[in-house]
């Protein structure tokens, strides 16, 4: 429960506090009232079509229990959005997919900017902590900078790392940290990759060639691919959450950055949409800002 405590006062601001301003004033459940809901709704980013399926859907449920007090309608609304996030999806487990044997390899992709190396730095600290043997592949030699980064994050987390110099073949170090993860029995890979978003066929030839390395070094790996989304870009989050779909097959979402955003609701927006898990969410810059995403926790959040 605590555990959202941090990094959501902004969405709970608009969406929560406003929903209960909403419901504390409320004298009946009128059309006045499902007008404010939706706009409300919207909003937080939580799309227009989902706006109007809970919209829709309480309407059903209040007549159904004949909800007359205003602490009941505001469980029917988290209950609601609860069920319609679960529907959204398959009967996913929040969690990453671990391999069975051998290394399990998680690749990260998403555009430069959104807190991919940040996601990874924060995630390896994690696994670490749980005791897993972790080695990073700093993949994206393309972004001046970027191998540098996930160094510092490697020194501090403690773990190791495989790297080339900028420029270098992204899929040469990635065949470079199998073959280390393999002959050095690290539990968990995490690769970084360039998200040159300008040149689409570019970036599908790259991942293309990276998982063909992977999966020959690895039969049953990449075990993830986790698109890293930035919540503060809204609807266009969106947007290239679809062109990476189209691109290459993406088994989860991590939202970064929602501590800097009113609209956490885009979280819905995502499953509605994308059909993907959101598997981890980013309230903040530090190490342990990082959360495995729990529906109803971060529902529940919303509304504390
Ligand atoms: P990359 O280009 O995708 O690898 O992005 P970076 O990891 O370099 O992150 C870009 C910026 O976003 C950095 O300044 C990070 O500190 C920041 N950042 C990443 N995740 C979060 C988050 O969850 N919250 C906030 N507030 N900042 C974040």
């Amino acid at each position: 429960e605590a555990r959202y405590d941090k990094g959501l006062e902004k969405s709970r601001h608009t969406f929560g506090e406003r929903l209960n301003h909403l419901l504390a004033n409320f004298r009946s459940v009128d059309e006045d009232f499902f007008d404010e809901l939706e706009e409300t709704l919207i909003g937080a980013d939580v799309g227009y079509d989902m706006a109007m399926q809970i919209s829709d859907q309480l309407r059903e449920e209040v007549k159904l229990q004949n909800v007359k007090k205003s602490k009941d309608v505001k469980n029917v609304v988290v209950q609601k959005l609860i069920e319609l996030y679960d529907a959204a999806g398959a009967d996913e487990h929040t969690g990453l997919k671990m391999a069975e044997q051998g290394p399990t390899v998680i690749l990260f992709v998403g555009v430069n900017g959104v807190g991919k190396t940040t996601t990874i730095g924060k995630m390896a600290n994690r696994f670490k902590q749980e005791g897993q043997k972790v080695l990073l592949a700093a993949a994206d030699t393309f972004r001046a900078g970027a191998i540098q980064q996930l160094n510092v994050w490697a020194e501090r987390d403690g773990v190791d790392i495989v790297k080339k110099p900028e420029q270098s073949d992204p899929s040469a170090v990635v065949f470079d940290a199998l073959k280390k993860a393999k002959a050095e029995n690290y539990d968990i890979l995490f690769v970084d990759t360039a998200g040159r978003l300008q040149n689409k066929a570019n970036l599908m030839n790259e991942l293309a060639k990276m998982k063909r390395v992977i999966t020959r070094e690895v039969p049953d790996a990449p075990h993830e691919v986790l698109l890293v989304l930035d919540a503060t870009t809204g609807q266009n989050a969106l947007n290239q959450a679809k062109l990476f779909k189209d691109t290459t097959d993406v088994s989860g979402i991590v939202l970064t950055k929602l501590d800097g955003t009113a609209r956490g609701g885009i979280v819905l927006a995502i499953r509605n949409e994308l059909h993907l898990p959101v598997k981890y969410v980013g309230l903040g810059e530090q190490v342990d800002d990082l959360r495995p995403f729990v529906p109803s926790e971060f529902i529940y959040g919303l509304f504390k």
